[in-house]
């Protein structure tokens, strides 16, 4: 077995400090994909495991709006068929296997909704895709050229539904699905990110411990293009909902003038660890709600990262919000790696001086203004 291969110290249940099995968070890692997204699935579990949740335990919730094949959960892959999710339980872990689940989205929280106007929606993925040829014909649009070089390829997520699908079941849908009723936190991780340093600490207990609701690793503005509306709608929302805005908010993130225009800077939810309990309350529902009768995730491509953020910004008080500073990241192509003694203490496989941080694109100068 591939067990053979592991050398003698990390032999499963040989020199391995038993898991504290008293003080844990209700929580889980959640996990949206498809079948295709294998092998960076594959990497980023590895790099997960491998920094934090070997000492942990945590159970990961798989969601796909398609069966998983059999290949896809016993991961039999030609180069690195070592790991196996489901079947080689030593692997994942090393110790132990995490408790590992499988959900099928079902297609009301997936697919666009009938009373969708198909031929305005059609119109608008059009225009988006037009005008990213006008302003460059690269992925890049308008003010944001600095995501020309985009990997994850925003260029052809401006035309396609199966995206949109995706930004609004993460903006409103996935904490309602069974796998994830028994939980109240989540860690939410995408294929092919890595976790650059040793987390020593459990950031879900962090999170209960201080009273925190949502958490970034990095925090930039949103193509422009992508949600010219939304703003109208939250300032709506606002005026008719007044007694869900958290006196003590965070309007300043998301606005340079007191609210009256929005500034595109949001936390990018790719990275996410945060309370369900927050998503399923009354203000966030009602707020979902009323955003998805304007139909601007199909005639416009709102994302859910600027929803949760908007949402986390006018619901939550700033200091219900954490920057996890000492959590080196990366999605493509950008990147958050510590410095100093948390990059020492982490062990982070990152250079301290290629960090999004204090870019000029970041949030996070405005992020930190909140508390001065
Ligand atoms: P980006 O990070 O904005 O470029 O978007 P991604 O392509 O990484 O998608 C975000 C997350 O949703 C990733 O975890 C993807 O695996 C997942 N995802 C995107 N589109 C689909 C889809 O059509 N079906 C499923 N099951 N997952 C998807
Ligand atoms: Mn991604």
């Amino acid at each position: 077995t591939v067990d053979s291969y592991l050398p003698a110290a990390t032999q499963p249940f040989r020199g391995i400090t038993p898991v504290s099995q008293g003080h844990r968070a209700n929580a889980t890692f959640v996990f949206l994909c498809r079948n295709s997204d294998i092998s960076g699935v594959v990497a980023s579990i590895q790099s997960m495991e491998d920094r934090f949740n070997k000492k942990y335990n945590y159970p990961w919730v798989f969601l796909n709006d398609e069966p998983f094949t059999e290949e896809f959960k016993q991961c039999r892959l030609d180069g690195t068929a070592k790991l196996r999710l489901s079947k080689t339980p030593n692997l994942i872990s090393n110790v132990r296997m995490p408790p590992i689940s499988f959900g099928l989205i079902p297609s009301e929280h997936w697919v666009q909704p009938d009373w969708i106007d198909e031929d305005r929606a059609r119109r608008g993925r059009l225009q988006m895709t037009s005008q990213r040829i006008i302003y460059g014909g690269t992925r890049g649009i308008s003010g944001a050229a600095y995501l020309v070089s985009g990997s994850s390829d925003h260029g052809f997520s401006l035309g396609s539904v199966p995206y949109r699908n995706m930004c609004r079941f993460n903006s409103g849908f996935f904490f309602k699905h069974e796998l994830l009723q028994p939980y109240r936190y989540y860690w939410r991780v995408e294929p092919s990110v890595k976790f650059f340093c040793d987390i020593k600490y459990d950031p879900f207990l962090y999170m209960q411990e201080h009273d925190k609701v949502y958490s970034f690793t990095i925090s930039l503005e949103e193509h422009e293009p992508t949600v010219p509306t939304l703003w109208a709608s939250v300032k709506e929302f606002m005026a008719q909902y007044p007694q869900f805005i958290e006196p003590h908010n965070s309007m300043d993130f998301l606005s340079n003038d007191g609210g009256n225009k929005y500034n595109m800077c949001h936390y990018w939810s790719n990275f996410e660890i945060a309370d369900m309990d927050f998503w399923r309350g009354e203000a966030y529902t009602k707020f979902f709600d009323f955003l998805e009768a304007k139909g601007g995730f199909y005639y416009e491509r709102w994302g859910d990262a600027p929803v949760h953020s908007i949402a986390a910004s006018l619901f939550a008080r700033p200091d219900q919000i954490h920057f996890f500073r000492d959590i080196g990241y990366r999605h493509e192509n950008f990147q958050h790696c510590p410095s100093g003694a948390q990059w020492s203490v982490g062990r982070c496989a990152c250079d301290p001086n290629d960090s999004f941080d204090y870019t000029d694109h970041s949030c996070l100068r405005r992020f930190e203004a909140l508390f001065q």
